[in-house]
């Protein structure tokens, strides 16, 4: 069934769980998100604005997703992940997205609620919910890779005033995660006591961004402290990578239209995983 992010996350608020947000670019790695969460889970499937912009646009995309989405027995949203363009990320909408993250955190608080009240009202025509982020995380790989450092966390007290002002439906919290795949044996530290502050004072759905590597722990005590989604894209992409590279090799008589079509499967472990480790098993009713 297809649905928005605001119930499904106003459920697992109260009872204490976060739903999984995973990352897809196409209908294969969509459908892959789906069969994952067939355990009894809510699931959410983010869409990466600059692979929506890059790959196949929300004309093309939202349908057919929407489509499987309602198809399947468990609830599904489809969220709009790091929209900074809001001409693209209002298309999104216009198309069928039941849910937008937007990202202004690129500018000070005070803009950034601006513009994220200005997409707030507008979602609320269409019944979508919205996320948006205060504080900025880094990204792991790239030309300037770097990890989130101090100065990029999230200041409680901002993100206190920025939910009251915006009216949004979850808040992405910078407290320790970096984006990207973190070098080998790496794991980063988390500032559990930033989460714990924003919860107490607005008890608002609050979201973990690049869960990735982040560490089984980290991941459990994230949801203890009050984080309701968790965004995993990296590990998933990792695993289908990881297939698609070996079984050529393997088998060099694998055909490639099955090599696409089994490429999804091989990340459905890896998110079934994840699924276990934040508690939304058996929470899709
Ligand atoms: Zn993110």
């Amino acid at each position: 069934m297809y649905q928005s992010m605001k119930g499904m996350l106003a459920k697992a608020n109260a009872e204490g769980y976060a739903v999984m947000a995973i990352n897809a670019f196409n209908l294969e790695t969509a459908r892959g998100v789906i069969k994952a969460a067939e355990v009894n889970a809510p699931i959410i499937i983010v869409l990466l604005q600059d692979h929506v912009m890059s790959f196949f646009d929300c004309d093309i995309l939202t349908k057919p997703i929407v489509k499987m989405a309602e198809q399947s027995p468990v609830p599904v949203a489809i969220n709009l992940d790091h929209g900074h363009d809001i001409a693209h990320l209002k298309r999104c909408l216009h198309e069928g997205f039941s849910s937008v993250m937007c990202d202004a955190s690129a500018y000070d608080a005070e803009e950034n609620a601006r513009i994220t009240r200005s997409v707030v009202e507008l979602a609320q025509i269409y019944g979508a919910s919205v996320e948006a982020e205060v504080g900025n995380m880094g990204c792991a790989e790239g030309a300037d890779a770097h990890f989130t450092d101090d100065v990029m966390y999230t200041d409680p007290d901002v993100a206190i005033d920025f939910i009251k002002k915006t009216g949004i439906d979850a808040l992405a919290v910078s407290y320790g995660s970096t984006h990207g795949d973190y070098p080998e044996g790496y794991v980063p530290t988390f500032h559990f006591d930033i989460v714990e502050k924003i919860k107490a004072a607005t008890g608002a759905a609050l979201v973990l961004h690049g869960g990735s590597g982040a560490g089984d722990d980290n991941m459990r005590r994230s949801v203890e402290a009050g984080i309701n989604k968790i965004n995993v894209g990296t590990d998933y992409m990792i695993a289908q990578r990881e297939f698609v590279a070996r079984s050529p090799a393997e088998n060099p008589g694998y055909d490639y239209p099955t090599l696409v079509q089994d490429s999804w499967k091989a990340g459905i472990d890896t998110i079934k995983h994840y699924i276990e480790i934040s508690g939304s098993t058996g929470k899709a009713r």
